[in-house]
């Protein structure tokens, strides 16, 4: 699905020397690289502030934390995405509300928001998911018109969007296969309010501003500066490696869109192809994985199984069709920077070849 290997060649000098700056300066938490990742992060995106933590999930349950809400506030969530933002959201003592994903972009609508939101709905969480954003602008403009907080997921489309100017929490993850990934884990919070930066950034250390003096309850979530040295060398290559993902995108997309078994990814934002994700008939679709996988390619299903089918965070009665039917037809194919148009020549061929017989 991903080769990490390539890209570290590419860069390793610049990479190994910004590790060795860090390990001869001995600032291994907090210092220059950190303060330096997070003022070249605040420019690439636009927005005042950022503030490293220990990894996505932190993220997102730093965001929840800082917006100070009651346990057993609803907040609102798709159900078709990667389990962590219902993970926070469980664990913070609040009630997931799910909604239904776009059938074609696989990404939470104000549509499908306005069906499961009721009074005592306190926030959304809105992922961006597989490298598109939302339609950030009418959800945003919801959550204002309801005086509810929108928190942004943005792990899997950061670059995406550039100039984010919105009154919300954005957060991101690092984990090493991302957009913009580092070598171990690591995550943000973007925002451009400044009393919420302060807050976050009080309970991302412990409730504590000054040192051994705990206004709030805190966690402990810190940015590693090795991580962020490295995350600073490959920010500035970051806009590169997304237009070689959508160069791939386009590629898959000319040679698989005559296919009329396959839905192609529907693009109606930036698409920063975080995941190249096709749909297929459910009957066809474990098929053609396993086809592929005898052909030495990697596919992956993102995701199988409805969060709210999930035993840890079961809700019985949900039913959101999107949401089961995409958990049944989605394959994502490998992406990243470096796949050469041999690879990519080569898995399309295999696919051409299962449907000429399925
Ligand atoms: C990867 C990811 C996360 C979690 O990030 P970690 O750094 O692994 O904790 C959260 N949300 C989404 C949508 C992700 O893709």
């Amino acid at each position: 699905m991903v080769n990490l290997k390539e890209q570290y060649i590419q860069l390793k000098d610049e990479i190994d020397q910004a590790i060795l700056e860090c390990l001869n300066s001995c600032q291994f938490i907090g210092g220059p690289a950190v303060k330096q990742f997070e003022n070249n992060l605040s420019k690439y995106l636009s927005i005042n502030h950022v503030i490293g933590c220990g990894n996505g999930t932190d993220a997102l349950e730093i965001a929840l934390m800082a917006l100070n809400l009651p346990k057993g506030s609803k907040i609102i969530v798709p159900a078709f995405t990667y389990i962590a933002p219902v993970e926070v959201i469980a664990l913070m003592g609040m009630i997931p509300v799910y909604a239904d994903v776009d059938p074609d972009t696989f990404n939470i609508t104000l549509e499908e928001i306005e069906k499961v939101y009721t009074d005592d709905v306190k926030g959304i969480v809105a992922v961006h998911l597989f490298g598109q954003p939302c339609n950030t602008d009418e959800i945003y403009k919801f959550a204002v018109k309801k005086n509810i907080f929108l928190i942004e997921d943005n792990a899997q489309s950061i670059g995406a969007e550039k100039k984010m100017e919105r009154n919300t929490i954005i957060t991101t993850s690092f984990f090493p296969s991302k957009n913009l990934g580092a070598y171990g884990d690591g995550g943000a919070l973007m925002t451009n309010d400044d009393k919420l930066a302060k807050r976050i950034r009080i309970i991302a250390n412990h409730g504590q501003q000054e040192r051994y003096y705990h206004e709030e309850i805190g966690i402990n979530s810190r940015l590693d500066a090795i991580q962020a040295a490295v995350l600073s060398v490959k920010l500035n290559y970051v806009d590169q490696f997304i237009a070689a993902r959508q160069k791939a995108a386009d590629f898959y997309d000319g040679q698989l869109k005559n296919i009329l078994k396959i839905q192609t990814p529907v693009r109606v934002n930036t698409h920063t192809f975080h995941q190249y994700t096709l749909k297929i008939k459910p009957v066809l679709r474990d098929g053609l994985k396993s086809f592929l996988f005898d052909k030495g390619i990697d596919t992956a299903m993102y995701y199988p199984v409805p969060c709210y089918k999930q035993q840890a965070y079961l809700d019985k009665n949900a039913r959101l069709p999107n949401t089961e039917l995409l958990c049944s037809s989605v394959l994502s194919l490998p992406i990243y920077p470096e796949i050469t148009d041999d690879q990519l020549l080569y898995i399309c061929n295999c696919i051409k070849e299962f449907f000429k017989n399925n």
